[in-house]
């Protein structure tokens, strides 16, 4: 195999590797010169280093981040405060990587929304059953994680409804419920698609900071990077993956500077806890509306 022909290899490779990245017909959007740009500037001189040192294994301090819970029964109730982030971890579960990610929360104290796919789900019950006992907030993130945006407004609201299904399944064998928290794949929604879910009381979770952790990049490089967007905006809703060894390797040390730079990771619940059966997708709720 030429070298050049190794390359492109890779390049697919990466490209399929890819979670919740962009379609790979969107790549350019993402410039690594934007990418060098965070991670060079001025705003973290002091941890320029960490993505120069090694990576030991659970050498970090465990310390207590949890913060406030936050019910929410919109997207818009979604408000941080400075040093407040809210920890999401997308695409799984997945057998041999969400045990380690729970494992590490768990060392310092952290809930996070899980937005779980259809498919995953139904091939893991225990382990999305497992996600949910341990205090974490479980939501939908589709089926098969296609783009919507492609896709028949009709089939579109379909497979959104079939991934729903398929993580209350999940749970419900084990006596957990589903929380109304919807994450578009490749953070691709329509105008239509979004009315649509928001007027069904489905919380969209947007992404205020994209880890980018589907790229093949070292662990300590993409803590120092999301760090720097982090610290950038002050606060902020974190999109991470829990398919990928290298989101496995780097959360401790991206928790552990959290912990060492004040901020608290904010758990997210729905406000309403009435039973998840509601017809979220159809958004025809006449009889509740009267009540509201
Ligand atoms: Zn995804």
């Amino acid at each position: 195999m030429s070298l050049s022909r190794f390359g492109l290899s890779m390049l697919l490779a990466g490209l399929l590797l890819a979670g919740c990245a962009k379609p790979p017909s969107e790549f350019p959007s993402f410039s690594g010169t934007a990418d060098h740009a965070a991670v060079t500037g001025s705003i973290l001189p002091a941890s320029r280093t960490l993505a120069q040192q090694p990576m030991p294994e659970r050498i970090f301090a465990p310390g207590n981040i949890g913060g406030r819970t936050l019910a929410v029964s919109t997207t818009t109730d979604i408000i941080l405060r400075p040093r407040e982030v809210v920890l999401t971890f997308d695409d799984g579960p997945r057998s041999g990587k969400t045990e380690k990610i729970l494992a590490t929360l768990d060392d310092f104290g952290a809930r996070a929304t899980f937005l779980m796919l259809g498919s995953a789900a139904q091939a893991n019950p225990r382990l999305a059953q497992r996600v949910a006992a341990a205090g974490h907030t479980v939501g939908s993130h589709t089926f098969s994680h296609v783009d919507l945006s492609t896709m028949s407004s009709q089939a579109a609201l379909d497979e959104i409804a079939q991934g729903e299904r398929a993580v209350q399944v999940a749970l419900a064998s084990g006596g957990q419920t589903l929380s109304p928290f919807f994450r578009f794949p490749y953070l691709s929604q329509t105008g239509f698609l979004r009315t649509n879910l928001l007027q069904g009381n489905m919380v969209v979770l947007d992404v205020d900071i994209d880890s980018k952790d589907y790229y093949k990049d070292a662990p300590a490089e993409i803590v120092e990077r999301t760090l720097a967007r982090l610290e950038a905006r002050g606060s902020g809703v974190i999109l991470f993956h829990d398919i990928h060894q290298r989101t496995v390797d780097l959360l401790p040390l991206f928790l552990a500077e959290l912990k060492e730079r004040n901020y608290s990771v904010v758990r997210l619940v729905p406000r309403d806890t009435s039973p998840f059966g509601r017809d979220l997708i159809t958004a025809e709720a006449p009889e509740l509306r009267k009540g509201l």
